[in-house]
């Protein structure tokens, strides 16, 4: 197979695995709260990982709790996040689950606005600032802003240091969904000025189940588990030591080798827009240049999607958003960016990554062009 779906899940870095290894072993035995020599090692572990996911954000090491995964990130920022009562302001483009959180949200009685964004999927800081200006005078807390650091469906990077700089000035606590851009380093929490934000291990060479929200020191989070007090009590629950250290591995080599991998990365995508562009004129791209390197949306009027990558079973790429594939529902992304039901069901996403080769490039697109021809 050629697999070309790095947005929803990255292959597992082998440096990774060794590092999590010995800590899957009988002989790592030790609940990393236990008050004796396996529990601080375990312990010990735990915390240099936590470290490392801190280094890779630009956070201080206290601020990062781990999560299953950035679904439970998100919804223990959005949920725990919003002051009863206070106003909840999301872009449009967000993940499933951001905008699965709002109804909850609006039955207690949180106004909860979507924001819409520009033909390129970006939230125009004009956008949130009159939005702010509104929802600024329902009291009681602060308004919660979430805005994504870069789109799973487009690769869209958004103004995150104009937004936050808008939030701020108003007051609001600002929420970043940054599960696709982690991987590509330079992100700083303390830098951006954010008060949340969500990554997760499987989207960065790190394992499934495995994720992290960074809440600023003083940001008020409301947990909504109990248990045994784990992470300052904001996300109780018995931390799993090996994926913990494999998260924490993960961030590390990202944090080495995000320039380089990015660099290369936009080169076989710019390669892969070329060569299917050039067959297939009308072909429109989705993905601004500037976007995530390894991210290719395109849409060819009058085709199938779904039906096309049917036919294709050992090229392993995305229609819209492999979070709702097996939904005939078209993405909530591309419409919110103008585009038609047609064009969205019209729509491939690639997904290129660390371990994409030149050679699987080019033979993706030969596959893919000689199917859409041969139809
Ligand atoms: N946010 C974004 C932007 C994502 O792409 C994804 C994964 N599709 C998630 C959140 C959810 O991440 P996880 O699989 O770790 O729950």
């Amino acid at each position: 197979p050629i697999y070309l779906d790095h947005l929803a899940s990255t292959p597992l870095d082998p440096l990774v695995l060794d590092a999590m290894l010995p800590w899957f072993s009988p002989a790592a035995v030790g609940n990393p709260q236990a008050a004796h020599r396996p529990g601080w090692r375990a312990a010990d572990a735990v915390e240099a990982a936590r470290a490392e996911v801190a280094a890779l954000i630009g956070a201080p090491p206290g601020a990062v709790l781990f999560t299953s995964g950035a679904t439970e990130a998100n919804t223990l920022a959005l949920l725990g996040g919003t002051a009863p009562g206070a106003a909840c302001l999301v872009s449009a483009v967000e993940h499933a689950s951001v905008l699965g959180c709002l109804p909850e949200l609006r039955r207690r009685g949180c106004p909860v606005t979507i924001l819409p964004v520009e033909s390129d999927g970006r939230l125009a800081p004009a956008t949130l600032e009159t939005a702010l200006e509104t929802a600024q005078h329902r009291p009681p807390g602060p308004a919660l802003v979430s805005v994504m650091a870069a789109n799973n469906e487009v690769g869209t990077l958004q103004p995150l240091a104009e937004l936050a700089a808008v939030a701020r000035a108003r007051g609001a606590l600002i929420h970043s969904d940054a599960t696709q851009a982690a991987g590509g380093g330079g992100l700083s929490m303390d830098g951006l000025g954010l008060d949340f934000l969500s990554l997760s291990g499987h989207k960065l060479g790190g394992p499934m189940g495995i994720g992290a929200l960074a809440a600023r020191d003083g940001a008020a989070l409301r947990p909504p588990s109990a248990g045994g007090g784990q992470q300052r009590g904001l996300r109780p629950g018995t931390l799993p030591t090996a994926l913990c250290v494999g998260l924490g591995a993960a961030c590390r080599l990202a944090r080495d080798r995000a320039a380089e991998d990015s660099r290369r990365i936009a080169g076989l995508r710019e390669r892969l827009w070329f060569l299917l562009s050039a067959a297939l004129p009308r072909l429109r791209r989705n993905s601004p240049p500037d976007g995530l390197p390894g991210c290719l949306s395109v849409t060819l009027p009058g085709l199938d999607a779904a039906d096309l990558l049917l036919g294709l079973p050992d090229l392993a790429l995305s229609t819209g958003s492999a979070c709702h594939s097996d939904a005939a529902e078209p993405s909530h992304v591309l419409l919110a960016m103008g585009r038609s039901v047609e064009e969205a069901h019209a729509t491939l996403r690639f997904g290129l990554g660390r371990t994409t080769m030149a050679e699987e490039v080019e033979r993706a697109a030969g596959l893919l062009i000689a199917a859409i021809l041969a139809d």
